[in-house]
């Protein structure tokens, strides 16, 4: 095989290897992740049960309030009772009376309806807050492992970079941005074998005059259908 095209078939092996990184990267950070949106929704309950809680702390002080002005009425009504003159008089201030007890228990139930719901409220945000220490444990956990990995796939593929920067700096200007252009869109098919007279690119039968061509492997053949660059690989070029 020409030398040139030896570099350029190898060079898109050694692309292709670096892209294989890539899911590898995903994948652990994907763990992580995924134990990390847990722990966000967790925290994202907790602050909506806080704030249902103050809404409803802000309900039972407004009960609060009311009955403390109940309480006061019934007071002045005490005081105003000892100068009533008729009987009219005493009826209304008892109706009153009895209008104002009756707020008055109603508030006190609303205050322990209330205090109810605000206890329900801290009792799930415990049970949540154990949750979210367990993950964050977990969390720790499993940071500690994914880093161990992208540091382990790090490491390899600073081996593959390092191969890629010494095979690019024996291939001439002219060859890696000719590779660099078909690459753009071809990606990891920039170069692609021939197999039984088909580029393994775009699938597309080669005429005879350029399969001789790439058989010889003496110039850089692209395919005539797809751009691609075309090789013969090891045990194909042995039969033919
Ligand atoms: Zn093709």
């Amino acid at each position: 095989m020409n030398e040139h095209l030896k570099q350029l078939v190898d060079l898109s092996k050694i692309d292709k290897e670096i892209d294989a990184f890539e899911p590898q990267i995903d994948e652990a950070n994907y763990k992580y992740e995924a134990v990390l949106a847990k722990k966000n929704n967790i925290d994202k309950d907790i602050n909506e049960l806080e704030e249902e809680i103050k809404a409803n702390t802000l309900k039972k002080h407004k009960n609060e309030l009311h009955l403390s002005e109940l309480s006061q009425k019934l007071e002045e009504n005490k005081k105003k009772s000892s100068t009533i003159k008729t009987e009219r008089e005493m009826k209304s201030l008892q109706l009153e009376e009895e209008i104002a007890k009756e707020q008055i228990n109603f508030a006190n139930e609303e205050i322990e309806r209330f205090d109810k719901i605000i206890s329900t409220m801290r009792d799930k945000i415990n049970e949540l807050a154990t949750a979210k220490d367990e993950i964050e444990q977990t969390l720790q956990t499993v940071k500690a492992e994914v880093d161990k990995k992208i540091n382990s796939i790090d490491k390899e593929r600073q081996v593959v970079f390092d191969k890629k920067e010494k095979l690019v700096s024996k291939i001439n200007q002219k060859g890696l941005v000719f590779y660099q252009k078909i690459r753009r869109w071809a990606k990891n098919t920039t170069a692609v074998e021939v197999r039984d007279q088909a580029c393994m690119g775009c699938f597309m039968l080669i005429n005879d005059k350029v399969y001789a061509d790439v058989i010889k492997g003496e110039d850089i053949v692209l395919c005539p259908h797809c751009g691609r660059i075309l090789y013969m690989p090891e045990d194909e070029a042995i039969e033919a």
